[in-house]
């Protein structure tokens, strides 16, 4: 049968144990393998509708068929870029940057250029003696794949504001704003297109997906309200959200657990890298 975090809260009123959601975790195992239409990235998800990449979180739905021609290439350049190697996501860039480039692609390669910068931020050694010498060349490439990221992802909004026109936004177009805005550490700016959706359709699972990286990003009270169901239905990013979630709390042995096994089961380069940030963080702290 299946364990649901509603079931086992009914009984004891406190957190689940790290048990539970690792039961959860296994049921999450069932998920399909798709290929994102967004990134290429190959990911999973449980439900056969609908699915959040686990990659670059753009939001899929298999039946409108919206492949686009680019993603294939873009699935490409993915393993480079998961490991600070960007120099052919470089020349894709500009050879594609003559063509009037879709927002979603440009997000795809903005996110590129973010993993691949979190990855050279992962690679510093803090135990260096040296700090500054021997870390400056991963600190250089890190800031310098930072920035290309930004150039990307502005481009994408802005893109999606002259698209908006005076129709308004559109719900996608509303969320491919708000996981700009998030991986840009513009809140006001997210929460903002966060309240936009909640107008325009509050009960989409986009709408709450959204909710739920928010709240978690914000450090809510209530942000396992917005975790819990899409735990019981599968989602494997909601394990990433509720790794953070229980971060903040100071669960780090917990938090830890869920990550090694979200990472041995999915390929999901936002879990890895903040399993390494953890460990990095209670090295430093002793905590
Ligand atoms: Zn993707």
């Amino acid at each position: 049968m299946m364990t649901s975090v509603k079931s086992i809260k009914a009984r004891c009123f406190t957190m689940p144990s790290v048990k539970t959601y690792l039961d959860l975790l296994k049921n999450a195992h069932g998920a399909k393998a798709f290929k994102c239409n967004v990134c290429g990235a190959e990911t999973k998800s449980k439900s056969l509708k609908e699915a959040f990449c686990n990659l670059c979180e753009s939001y899929n739905k298999f039946e409108s068929n919206a492949y686009p021609d680019l993603s294939g290439e873009l699935f490409k350049l993915n393993n480079d870029a998961l490991i600070g190697k960007t120099d052919l996501l470089a020349e894709f860039a500009n050879r594609i940057q003559k063509q009037a480039m879709q927002p979603k692609t440009l997000y795809a390669i903005g996110n590129l250029y973010y993993l691949a910068s979190s990855y050279e931020y992962s690679n510093l050694d803090y135990s260096a003696k040296g700090f500054m010498e021997e870390n400056s060349s991963n600190m250089y490439s890190s800031l310098a794949l930072t920035s290309k990221s930004k150039e990307f992802f502005f481009k994408a909004l802005g893109v999606l504001n002259q698209l908006e026109g005076d129709e308004g936004p559109e719900l996608e177009g509303l969320y491919l704003k708000f996981l700009i805005n998030m991986r840009l550490k513009r809140l006001s700016y997210a929460k903002k297109d966060l309240g936009s959706m909640d107008k325009l359709d509050t009960g989409s699972s986009v709408t709450a997906y959204s909710n739920m990286a928010y709240c978690v990003s914000t450090n809510a009270q209530h942000a396992l309200n917005y975790i819990d169901p899409f735990l019981n239905a599968g989602e494997p990013n909601a394990f990433y959200y509720l790794a953070r979630h229980l971060a903040q709390k100071k669960s780090y042995d917990s938090a830890e657990s869920l990550l090694k096994a979200l990472t041995s089961s999915f390929r999901m380069p936002m879990a890895q890298y903040l399993l390494l940030d953890i460990q990095m963080r209670r090295s430093k702290t002793g905590a």
